[in-house]
């Protein structure tokens, strides 16, 4: 029984990479070049795009334009496909195949088309493929934040610190939420349980615990 490198599942087959994860793999490596192109709009100027004089200037949304244009960039998406796929013909003893000029775009899909040419041999015979997997797996990740960012997770209402005190005498301190559609506050942490009819004393036990604060 051999571990996968990327979910350390036990598989069946020898290899470094299950089938799952080789997959996965595939399907990144294949959407590079999407993500790739997708990072385009984000880059659009402030107020650049033809607005004319006087109108309100449009800013690109988040996250920092820098991020974008390091990942566009030569060092960026092109840059680790075409690294990954020199180390990979290096180690299988291939000619490496140098870029031939063209754009980026045209560069970053002909090394993820080597690197899918590759993919059965580096899932089976690659020490290096579960580092090699891990890699493309951050790199959509992180291209894939700044095109999709995942939506914020309501956690509710921030209501103060809780204010229960273990045995000990240890003020738990932990921060209480509201929860969505909870009629009570509970504290995740020590799971005091703060129904509406103490919120009044919560509060002052609350005004009395952020005084000792200041006061330490
Ligand atoms: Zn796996
Ligand atoms: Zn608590």
């Amino acid at each position: 029984m051999t571990q996968c490198q990327l979910c350390e599942q036990q598989m069946d087959d020898d290899g470094y990479l299950c089938r799952g994860c080789v997959k996965a793999t595939r399907v990144r490596l294949e959407c590079l070049p999407d993500l790739y192109a997708g990072l385009l709009p984000f880059l659009a100027p402030p107020g650049g795009n033809g607005g004319g004089r006087g109108s309100k200037p449009v800013y690109a949304p988040l996250p920092v334009v820098e991020d974008i244009l390091d990942l566009r960039g030569p060092g960026g998406l092109v840059g680790t496909a075409e690294q990954w796929l020199t180390v990979i013909c290096r180690d299988r003893g291939h000619t490496v195949a140098t870029p031939d000029g063209g754009g980026i775009e045209a560069r970053l899909r002909a090394a993820v088309s080597g690197l899918l040419a590759n993919m059965p041999w580096v899932a089976v015979s690659w020490p290096d493929a579960g580092e090699f997997a891990a890699d493309i797996r951050e790199l959509s990740r992180s291209v894939t934040s700044i095109i999709a960012p995942a939506p914020a997770v309501d956690r509710g209402r921030r209501i103060g610190h809780c204010p229960a005190i273990d045995p000990s005498g240890t003020l738990c301190g932990a921060v209480l939420r509201l929860l969505p559609g909870e009629k009570a506050v509970r504290c995740e942490w020590c799971d005091t349980r703060y129904p509406p009819y103490v919120w009044g004393q919560l509060k002052a036990w609350m005004t009395e615990d952020e005084k000792a604060r200041h006061a330490a």
